[in-house]
């Protein structure tokens, strides 16, 4: 495994869309664990591929620390209900936060590494973090929606 160099807001990659992962290779399965690793150093709960420079439909996302660990390619949310409102921060915007308002439940269709469609119901925490990492996959950061953004 490898950690990853995370790109900053101002890298014109985050600011595109991703392309769909057509066919999970070696590669892809080597990325996914870098990602996690990389998420892991940064202490972040979530990391969408364009975040390390690669522009494909990828995602990971722990919200707790010995919480599951989710794998997402080519997510979709088709479902969704309900609102919140919290803090978010991303870690290609350092330094900062924010509020936003997410659906408080989703439900997301990913493929996983084994290649196998899973859906996904997610509340509160887990629900905005895939909203936020699913956001990155199309070149939307959460300082596009924020209200009040600060400094930490
Ligand atoms: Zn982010």
């Amino acid at each position: 495994m490898a950690k990853l160099k995370i790109v900053k807001v101002g890298d014109e990659t985050l600011r595109k869309v991703c392309r769909p992962v057509d066919k999970i290779t070696p590669r892809i399965l080597t990325l996914l664990d870098d990602m996690l690793e990389t998420m892991h150093a940064a202490d972040g709960c979530g990391l969408a591929a364009p975040q390390v420079g690669i522009l494909r439909r990828i995602a990971v996302v722990q919200v707790e620390e010995n919480g599951e660990v989710y794998e997402l390619i080519n997510p979709k949310i088709i479902a969704y209900s309900g609102t919140q409102e919290d803090i978010e921060g991303c870690l290609s915007v350092p330094g900062k936060h924010g509020t936003v308002v997410r659906p408080m439940h989703v439900t997301v269709r990913a493929l996983n590494r084994h290649g196998e469609t899973v859906d996904i119901n997610a509340s509160g925490l887990l629900a905005r973090a895939f909203c936020h990492e699913i956001d990155h996959l199309d070149g939307k950061l959460y300082i596009d929606i924020a209200t009040n953004i600060e400094r930490n």
